[in-house]
């Protein structure tokens, strides 16, 4: 059985106050935590304000970075690395994603070294894959993604891959309102579970978490989730806003 997780990307939005109103109200909130897992991406800034207060409010909350820099140290203005993103009390990090790719040219080598790198210390990853609209309109998505997965995921060894959770966030989808159906994002989680298979074996490919990204929201979350191979949803503009997250992270009640 694969636990359900509902993961919040909040991009460069909610500065430190706002991310501790939010926390603060999630603790108010009857959730129940042995049936849904959650994490919480907030700005570099406030990994360490929020990390300190999940603990202190015992909630079973990961905070994770939304991206991390592959050197330890040095010369690298503007950067951050994984000890300090490790040392800011976040255990997991978001790599790989669309903004990521297309705004800052993140390519797939460059994103499989920042996927061994930070797996080696410890951290979780949420490898974040997914087509343009362009290359499903010319009916290539299932290669684009699967290359993405087999090049992110070059060299990651049998013991770290149960460390990664897939996202996959079909460009198009992101921010645009636009979600895929659910059974289209079925067949594509089905697509890269097999391809897991054939890259490691049965029982990685059945354990792995594949989430679904793109346009998530109160009113899609329960259809999705219905899916046999989406475990949980990565989402954006809908986890801004505590009300609509709650929704998303008790989307059975919905
Ligand atoms: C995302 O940025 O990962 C995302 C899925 O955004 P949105 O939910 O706003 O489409």
């Amino acid at each position: 059985m694969r636990r359900p997780l509902i993961a919040a990307n909040w991009k460069m939005n909610l500065t430190v106050e706002d991310g501790e109103k939010f926390i603060t109200a999630l603790f108010t909130e009857d959730i129940d935590y042995n049936i849904v897992d959650v994490v919480i991406a907030p700005s570099f800034t406030s990994l360490y304000p929020l990390s300190n207060l999940v603990m202190k409010g015992h909630a079973p909350i990961a905070i994770a970075a939304q991206n991390m820099y592959v050197e330890q140290d040095g010369a690298y203005t503007g950067e951050v690395s994984i000890s300090m993103i490790k040392g800011a009390g976040a255990t997991q990090v978001i790599l790989g994603h669309s903004e990521r790719r297309n705004i800052f040219g993140e390519t797939d080598s460059f994103i499989n070294k920042k996927v061994k790198i930070a797996l080696n210390s410890g951290l979780g990853v949420i490898l974040c894959v997914g087509e343009k609209e362009e290359e499903r309109d010319a009916k290539v998505e299932v290669e684009v993604v699967l290359s993405q997965v087999g090049k992110c995921l070059k060299d990651v060894s049998y013991d770290d891959i149960n460390n990664i959770v897939i996202a996959y966030e079909p460009v198009w989808a992101i921010g645009t309102g636009k979600t895929a159906s659910s059974d289209d994002a079925e067949c594509m989680h089905k697509r890269i579970r097999a391809f897991i298979k054939q890259m490691y074996n049965t029982e990685i490919s059945e354990s792995i978490k594949i989430l679904y990204g793109g346009s998530v929201k109160p009113g899609n979350v329960k259809e999705l989730m219905s899916m046999e191979d989406i475990d949980g949803a990565l989402v954006g503009g809908a986890s801004l806003k505590v009300e609509s997250f709650i929704k998303l992270i008790n989307f059975k009640n919905n």
